[in-house]
């Protein structure tokens, strides 16, 4: 168990009770129709959610990591496309909170301010860059006092609506790393080009586009820090967004549990509840200590960002890679402990099965988080 401050458990029950009303009875349309959450986007800024991690000196709420992951724990218990609108939300405010310069951040941060219900994004992925980022080919060329990009991205979260989007592309591909630079976007750019909306497996009550950039004309100021530091502040927001991931698998894990736990004590087969079964009970224990240890994980690297530890690269890349496993299994094991009921749409546990499968996939695959925390533990 882990203490939680009296403002956290205020949050939580607010959150609580916002899911339940309002976001679990939705989860299931969302999911069904590939609809993007509106509804919910628009409760989060009337509660002043949508800017998360946004400095309240720019009238953010600042939440910090350990809170918003566990608003986001309490969220993916009943959606994790829900979940995945916050941190797309911060996914594309903190490049510019991490790397900005004062002026970069007087222009864009206040527009996200208070009851805003702007979206935003982040556009690193290429069809032929994923785990393999430096293979990106989008281009950023200074003409006077523009940059002027070409190029294309794929599956970015709320790509075709975010307001605001930061993108990577090289202004020196001879310098690799150090030759990528990060860039302001604002919706509406002539040469920003939308191309389709991804159909997926789950986390269907998000948006995930195709970016294409046609001499897009930017000004030289929308440059994120200096020339050829958009790597290190992509692989910084990453390092945090890995956190929130975990976070979000952890209750996807928890929503699964708790809905087969509810079934075996319903359930009556050879004329007493499932719950009595002892192959039953041993699958409930593996799933409700794997949901627990994976919290602790996460709550563990979440600390460690929010102190500045420098052990948040190890602890976030650990979380992320443990809860997503485990959220794949315990899902998983979900639908067995439900048998035909759990295969089953209206039971929720498959579309969690399938959404779950996400996490071990985005923010860096299982592979790349694996070796992300073995370098750490080894070579740093
Ligand atoms: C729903 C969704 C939302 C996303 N949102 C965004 C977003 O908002 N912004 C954004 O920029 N990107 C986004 N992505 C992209 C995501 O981060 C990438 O899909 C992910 O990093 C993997 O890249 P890839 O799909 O090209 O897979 P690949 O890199 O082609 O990997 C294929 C397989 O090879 C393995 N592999 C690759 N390299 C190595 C290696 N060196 N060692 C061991 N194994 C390796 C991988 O682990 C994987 O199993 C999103 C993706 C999805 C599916």
């Amino acid at each position: 168990m882990t203490q939680l401050t009296e403002e956290q458990k205020l949050t939580l029950d607010m959150v609580r009770d916002v899911v339940q009303r309002e976001i679990a009875p939705r989860a299931l349309e969302l999911d069904e129709n590939s609809l993007f959450p509106e509804h919910a986007r628009d409760l989060f800024a009337q509660l002043e959610l949508l800017n998360p991690l946004l400095p309240a000196e720019y009238g953010g709420s600042e939440l910090g990591v350990t809170t918003l992951a566990l608003v986001l724990e309490e969220i993916s218990k009943a959606c994790a496309s829900t979940a995945l609108l916050l941190i797309a939300q911060t996914d594309g405010m903190l490049p510019i909170i991490h790397g900005g310069s004062p002026e970069l951040k007087q222009r864009f941060l206040p527009r996200f301010a208070g009851t805003s219900k702007l979206l935003t994004a982040i556009a690193a992925t290429e069809p032929n860059a994923g785990s393999d980022l430096l293979a990106m080919k989008t281009r950023a060329e200074k003409k006077g006092d523009r940059y002027v990009i070409n190029g294309q991205k794929c599956f970015i979260t709320n790509g075709s609506v975010a307001d605001v989007m930061v993108v990577y592309a090289y202004t020196a591909p001879d310098k690799g790393s150090k030759g990528i630079s990060a860039f302001v976007v604002e919706k509406g750019t002539p040469g920003l080009v939308y191309g389709r909306n991804e159909h997926k497996m789950g986390m269907r009550g998000s948006i995930n586009s195709e970016l294409f950039f046609e001499n897009m004309e930017i000004p030289a100021e929308n440059l994120l820090g200096p020339e050829g530091t958009g790597f290190a502040n992509l692989m910084q927001t990453l390092s945090t967004n890995r956190v929130f991931c975990a976070a979000q698998a952890v209750g996807i894990a928890q929503g699964a549990l708790d809905i087969a736990m509810a079934h075996c004590r319903d359930r009556v087969q050879f004329g007493k509840p499932i719950a009595h079964l002892a192959p039953v009970q041993f699958m409930i224990a593996d799933m409700a200590t794997k949901v627990e240890a994976a919290r602790l994980l996460t709550r563990q690297a979440a600390r460690a960002l929010d102190a500045n530890d420098k052990s948040a690269v190890l602890y976030g890349s650990m979380a992320k890679t443990f809860a997503s496993d485990s959220a794949m299994s315990v899902t998983t094991d979900a639908v067995q402990v439900l048998g035909g009921s759990g295969y089953m749409k209206e039971n929720g546990v498959e579309r969690m099965m399938r959404d779950a499968k996400l996490t071990q996939i985005y923010t860096g695959t299982n592979q790349i988080t694996r070796m992300v925390a073995g370098r750490a533990l080894l070579l740093q």
